[in-house]
């Protein structure tokens, strides 16, 4: 066999597989010192979902196992490579749901198992942070907020599997907030986006929401008063009241939440850190699925001074953001046939 050229062997094509919810995502990245995305295609079940007006884990799973197939078919065709060419599965195996995480663990197996590969296990939390530098050039350390669905973080990254959590949620998510507070709303599911957009037309100060300032807990946040304070209001108004002052109730409700981000960030800088605001030039990075928020990006960067936010592209769960984290740690890689016995872990678990 002819030894492989020295180009060759830096060339990684990585296949990238996120299922940890209710995104079924492939992606085939090619990594050559930066990260290129070849092909990434994504089945959102927001619509199968939506009739329940929230995830439901078995479900989700199903549909993955529907999904995966046709993806994996189109992601090849239109990266123009073929399953010989990966040198590397990436999967998301924590934190999700069980089912849905297994599904795409089985898919990266299999996939492995045909071509003796290897396969980096991928936490879907980094993920969703590092996926900054499929567009962006930003240094260590750097101050991360992760606001999706399920999760909302502060933490202090020194490297892509170096994260200290400085802060979280004791309820809900902001994400959650969203699509709770949409469910009241009647606006359909998710909420984020669609709130996002009818905000954009409202009044932001026309109803006052509570921030939840939790002064003495640093860092600590909580949702589930803003959502009870919405309900509260809504139980007031008549149908009509509410239909003609949907977009102020929007804005108004999106500010308490996105409020809670920007004092949080300045609490976390100045009581955990011990740093003043106005001095802060560390970068700060926001990523997952609330990252797309129009109002988050505007008041985050008025606020502070180097806010770098993903790309949306890659900001609610996809494949994306898996292989390019692949890229970036190729230590944790654990070979063929090892790899065989990884396994999926429904919760995060911090590392000692
Ligand atoms: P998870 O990983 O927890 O499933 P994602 O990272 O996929 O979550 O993000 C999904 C969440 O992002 C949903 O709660 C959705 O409402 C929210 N979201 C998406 N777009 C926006 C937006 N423009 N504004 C606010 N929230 C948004
Ligand atoms: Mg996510």
């Amino acid at each position: 066999m002819k030894p492989k050229k020295k180009s060759d062997q830096e060339r990684r094509i990585i296949l990238g597989v996120e299922t940890s919810c209710d995104d079924t995502s492939i992606c085939l990245l090619e990594f050559n010192g930066t990260p290129k995305i070849l092909s990434l295609n994504s089945y959102n079940q927001d619509f199968l979902l939506s009739k329940w007006g929230g995830v439901v884990p078995e479900l989700a799973a199903r549909s993955h196992v529907k999904a995966i197939p046709p993806l994996l078919e189109v992601c090849f065709r239109e990266a123009q490579i073929g399953p010989d060419d990966v040198t590397e599965v990436a999967v998301t195996t924590h934190p999700g749901l069980m089912g849905s995480l297994l599904t795409g663990i089985n898919l990266a197996k299999t996939f492995a198992m045909i071509k003796e590969l290897p396969i980096v296990p991928v936490n879907h939390l980094f993920a969703h942070l590092e996926a900054i530098h499929l567009t962006e050039k930003v240094s260590y350390p750097y101050l991360g907020l992760l606001v999706s669905g399920g999760h909302t973080a502060f933490w202090w990254v020194k490297g892509p599997n170096e994260m200290e959590v400085l802060g979280t949620t004791l309820d809900d998510a902001a994400g959650e907030a969203f699509d709770k507070g949409g469910k009241l709303l009647g606006v359909g599911y998710p909420a984020g986006k669609i709130i996002d957009e009818l905000a954009k037309d409202g009044n932001n100060k026309k109803y006052d929401f509570p921030i939840s300032y939790l002064r003495d807990r640093p860092g600590k946040m909580s949702y589930s008063g803003l959502k009870t304070a919405l309900r509260v209001k809504l139980a007031k108004m008549s149908k009509e009241e509410i239909q003609e002052n949907l977009h102020d109730l929007c804005a108004s409700y999106q500010e308490a939440i996105v409020q809670t981000l920007r004092v949080k960030a300045e609490e976390i800088i100045e009581k955990i850190l011990q740093l003043k605001v106005r001095d802060f030039e560390t970068p700060i990075v926001i990523g997952g699925g609330v990252a797309c928020n129009s109002r988050l990006k505007t008041i985050m960067q008025e606020r502070f001074k180097n806010v770098h936010v993903v790309n949306p592209l890659y900001c609610t769960d996809n494949a994306g953001m898996v292989a390019n984290w692949a890229s970036r740690v190729p230590e944790l890689a654990v070979s063929f046939p090892e790899c065989l016995g990884l396994d999926a872990q429904s919760r995060f678990v911090e590392k000692k």
